[in-house]
């Protein structure tokens, strides 16, 4: 099939992230919660970075990586002992990490938007990963501005009761599934995922950023009423959001142009990966105005503003309601 080896590839490396990720979060103590010390969130976003970047360049060498990190700030002298710390916890998943090569594979994230490139956020919602809340490690392979392949590990995401860590893999014309992991490793079989548009149930609602900033929380809910949701909307941090509608537990988010950033532009990374999941699930992802995401032109997507992604039913009727 088309995009094995890209799919095995990014699989495999986004896992090994997400468990580095879970290893730094795992020791981030209440004191550093209090601190609001960023450090960990440092230390995973950038040791995964790495880590995927590296296995991207063994198996792609000439492929670029448009990645959301780069290695400005851990090259001056005064960060010697976080790059220190970056290092260890590579040398858990690439035995030959040393400063040097970490900082090399890092930077092999700092590719332009190409007619072939991968796309990466290391650590989506990093405000999530520090509140030990939602976060995921996203993935996304892009041609001729159409994403092809998206790999999306949320390590804190359930839907029932069971454990938390569900993967998240979609190739163009190929499906969406959904598999459960922990520890670095798949633990159960993929389930084929298809949206429902269930109007009568709890599904039917919304789901938003955690972050007010980052959206319009009050126009999301009023849009999401306009067109019958009743729910009280889902909050979560990252891209969990649109493994949320491709999951069928809500049937729509909304990312509007928050009041306090209207010229904000989406940047590609937040959105390759998971709007790949939900469209071969069977949804719809556009910008509110009912335009296609561009990831054919630059890391920010400058002509589009906000985003809609649905169960495809409502669609329509979102984008005419934000736009009466
Ligand atoms: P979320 O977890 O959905 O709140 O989104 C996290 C992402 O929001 C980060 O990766 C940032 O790139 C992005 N972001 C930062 N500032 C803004 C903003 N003003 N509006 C929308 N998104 C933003
Ligand atoms: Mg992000």
């Amino acid at each position: 099939m088309a995009y094995d080896t890209e799919t095995i590839v990014a699989t495999k490396a986004v896992l090994a992230a997400a468990q580095l990720c879970e290893t730094v979060r795992s020791q981030i103590s209440p004191e550093v919660i209090e601190k609001k010390d960023k450090s960990p969130v440092t230390i995973a976003d950038l040791g995964a970075q790495a880590v995927i970047c590296r296995a991207i360049d063994e198996a792609f060498p000439n492929d670029p990586v448009v990645g959301e990190e780069d290695t400005t700030d851990l090259r001056q002298p005064e960060m010697s002992d976080r790059l220190s710390q970056i290092v260890s916890v590579v040398k858990a998943v690439e035995s030959d990490a040393s400063p040097d090569n970490v900082l090399e594979w890092i930077d092999r994230g700092n590719g332009q938007v190409s007619p072939r490139y991968w796309t990466l956020d290391p650590i989506d919602g990093t405000k999530g990963f520090l509140r030990k809340d939602q976060y995921a490690i996203a993935l996304a392979l892009i041609e001729d501005g159409e994403v092809k392949l998206g790999v999306l590990a949320c390590p804190a995401l359930t839907f029932d009761s069971s454990q938390p860590g569900l993967l998240f893999v979609a190739a163009r014309g190929q499906g969406a599934t959904m598999v459960p992991f922990s520890s670095g490793k798949l633990t159960g079989d993929p389930q084929v995922l298809k949206v429902v548009s269930a109007s009568q149930t709890d599904d039917f609602r919304l789901v938003e950023s955690m972050e007010s900033g980052h959206g319009d929380h009050s126009r999301q809910e009023s849009a999401a009423k306009a067109v019958g949701i009743t729910q009280d909307s889902l909050r979560m941090d990252s891209q969990a959001k649109y493994a949320a509608v491709a999951a069928g537990k809500a049937a729509l988010y909304l990312r509007l142009p928050s009041p306090k950033t209207p010229d904000y532009r989406e940047k590609i990374w937040d959105h390759a990966a998971g709007a790949i999941v939900v469209e071969e699930a069977g949804g719809r992802v556009t910008d509110m105005f009912g335009k296609p995401l561009d990831f054919a032109n630059a890391a920010r997507m400058m002509d589009n503003q906000g985003v809609v992604v649905s169960n495809s039913d409502i669609h329509d009727e979102v984008i005419q309601t934000l736009n009466n």
